[in-house]
Formats: C-alpha cells, structure tokens, sequence
C-alpha cells in the first residue's frame, strides 16, 4: 500500500449531542436512524484528482436538480464495522477488503478509484473521531456507510467529471435482540438480481433499487427474504437477499460448507470470505461450487443438507429455516438453527470483538 499524499483537514463539531442525548440513543439505536456527529468528505475532479479531504460535522450535502447522480445513479457504496474490543479500544474489521470491493465498484461505474489506505484512512478518522458512539452491549456495533456519487450538474449521458466520496456512521443494535431466529425464503422467479456482464459483484445503489420489487414479493408470498437465481438457466442458486449464502452438508465435524463460487453475478461478501476462511480453522471442509434449486430440495428431503444460512455483515449469520417455490416448499431440517451455522456466528463474532485472537491481523485498530 503506497501511504495516502491527503491531508485531512479536522473541522470539529461545535456543538455534538450531548452526552445524554447520545447515550439515550445508544441504549436503543436500531439501525441507520441515527447518525454520530461527524462525517468524513474528499471530492475529486478530473484535474485535481482526489482533494478537500475533510472530517466535517455530519450534515446535509448540497445538491443541484441537476446533480448527474439523481438522474444516472453513479452511486456505489461499503458496509463495514467497528467493534468495541476488551481493552476499550475500538477496531474496524478487515476494511482494506471492503476498500478494494469499493474501487472494483468504482471501476464497474466508470467512478475513480479511491486508494485503498485513504479509504481506510477516511474510516478510521470517523471512527477516532466519534469513539464515544461505539456501542458497548454485546452484539452492538458502530455501521460505516462509505459511498460515493457523482457531483457534475449536467444532464449529458456520460460519466461525470466530478465526484464526491463520503462516510457517515450510525450506531447498530443486535439484529437478534430475542437470539437468533430463522428466516423464510421465497425463491424467485419473476426477477433476477444480476446477469453476467451487469453489475451484480459492484456494491451500487441501483442493483438495490432493482431487487425492492422482489422483496416485496417475496413478502407477499409470506417469506422474510428472497433467493436470487442466475440470470441465464434460472436454475443455480446466488444470493438471498443482499446476502451470501451457505449450505452445510454433513453434521458435527464432518460437516462441509457449501457456497456458490464467485462469478461477475455475486457480490463477494467480507463476512463469505471470512466464514470459509474461520470454518476451515474449525475443522471443516468447504466448498465453493454451483448448487441448483433441485439440489438444494434433494439435499433437504435426503438429509444430506443439515443447515443452510445467509451471512452479511449485519446479521454475520442469518439460518434459513424454509424455502418455497412457485410450486414447493420445504423445511431446512427442523427448521431451527443449526450447531454448525451457529459456532460459525459465535467464532467470527468472537474475532471481531477481539475476544479470541486474531491470527490473520482482521482487525484494525482505530483508537
Ligand atoms: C453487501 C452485500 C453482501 C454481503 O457482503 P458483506 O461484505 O459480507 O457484508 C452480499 N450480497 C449483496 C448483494 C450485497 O450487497
């Protein structure tokens, strides 16, 4: 990593929440409602590259009706956390990955490529800044939202001559405040998420924007979550939801986990990427292949699947208790999470709050 030649420029806050106003909204923060006091902004233009880098108070962005993101939604976006650790300090976890899934966005929407260490420089600024919104409950986290859009006011189709790159953080509560509960899924038919030569493996507002439709049938159809299913057969199974997603083959230490291999059709999750990495420190076999939608009801219906969960940086692990088709529905074993799927959530969980240790160097000091 070549170090980052941008100076921050430090514009505190001149008046913060107060304290018992931010502890309030510690206590019960839900998620992305509430926003910490600061924000991190850098701009970039074509003839000054990337500049103006500041951490600023948090507040609302300037914009033109004609701003070209509003109309052509060069919009890309990270998700990370930071995470209280035993020794008060606070730590980002792997965000050098979530860097460089950002510039590969970057690339995909024809946007600039923010450096890797100003990425993280930038998060870790916001952290330092706003450590007194880390959360100390278990299982409570600080979210960063980095994201970048266009800045040119012009209605010309074409990429934008200007942009804007910032980051803002919002406390997180658990996301399984009862303990973790299974979800349902629909599979769909109707929609696809990503085709090959689209933008399925860049984090960009519009495929969000695309897959609200799905969700929303998938609601109605009475499930939590949708499957995604490759573009071309409608057969293999991708994502669930804006998650990746697992099967666990086998039981106890036999166990093998199962993922769809990475093509330009999955988003390559931070969370898959360490899951893969910590199960086979546990022991386990792992897997990345194709699965198909027989598969998957086979595989229930012989037993030979025991557990099947989603995994993202909000949930880290979400277990799939049923699934249903147009035509079918089955349960995932009895339905409950898993022992696999839940040692999996409680080790990664323990390597990002610093309560086991850190063979790989995952987590980044910021205090
Ligand atoms: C962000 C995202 C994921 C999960 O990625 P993590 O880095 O693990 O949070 C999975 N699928 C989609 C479509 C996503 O946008």
């Amino acid at each position: 990593m070549t170090p980052s030649h941008l100076t921050f420029e430090r514009r505190p806050h001149p008046s913060p929440r107060p304290t018992a106003e931010r502890e309030a909204i510690l206590a019960a923060p839900g998620f992305g409602r509430h926003f910490t006091d600061h924000m991190v902004t850098i701009a970039w233009t074509e003839d000054r590259g990337w500049h103006n880098a500041r951490l600023e108070p948090y507040a609302p962005i300037p914009m033109d009706p004609s701003n070209m993101t509003l109309h052509y939604g060069q919009a890309i976006f990270e998700g990370l956390k930071a995470y209280a650790q035993p020794d008060k300090t606070v730590a980002m976890f792997r965000p050098e990955v979530n860097a460089r899934r950002f510039q590969l966005s970057a690339r995909r929407l024809a946007m600039p490529e923010l450096p890797v260490d100003t990425f993280v420089e930038a998060c870790e600024l916001l952290v330092r800044e706003d450590a007194a919104w880390v959360p100390q409950e278990p299982e409570h986290t600080l979210y960063l939202r980095p994201f970048m859009i266009a800045s040119e006011n012009s209605l010309g189709v074409r990429p934008a001559a200007s942009y804007l790159f910032a980051v803002i953080a919002t406390p997180a509560g658990a996301y399984f405040p009862g303990g973790v509960e299974p979800v349902s899924v629909w599979v769909s038919q109707s929609y696809v998420r990503a085709a090959p030569g689209g933008t399925g493996a860049a984090k960009c507002a519009g495929n969000y924007a695309a897959s609200l439709i799905a969700q929303a049938e998938a609601a109605q159809q009475g499930c939590d979550q949708v499957v995604w299913l490759d573009a071309v057969e409608r057969r293999w199974i991708e994502e669930v939801g804006v998650m990746n997603l697992c099967f666990v083959y086998g039981t106890g230490s036999d166990a093998t986990i199962v993922t769809p291999r990475l093509t330009d059709t999955l988003l390559a999750g931070v969370t898959r990427d360490s899951l893969l990495s910590l199960a086979g420190e546990l022991g386990y076999a792992t897997r990345e292949t194709r699965i198909s939608v027989e598969d998957w009801q086979t595989g229930c219906a012989d037993g030979s699947i025991s557990e099947v969960f989603a995994c993202g940086t909000a949930a880290v692990i979400t277990p799939v208790g049923q699934a249903r088709t147009a035509d079918t529905s089955w349960t995932i074993a009895d339905g409950r999470p898993g022992p696999v799927s839940l040692r999996l959530r409680e080790a990664l969980l323990r390597r990002q709050t610093g309560a086991d240790t850190d063979p790989h160097g995952w987590l980044h000091p910021c205090t």
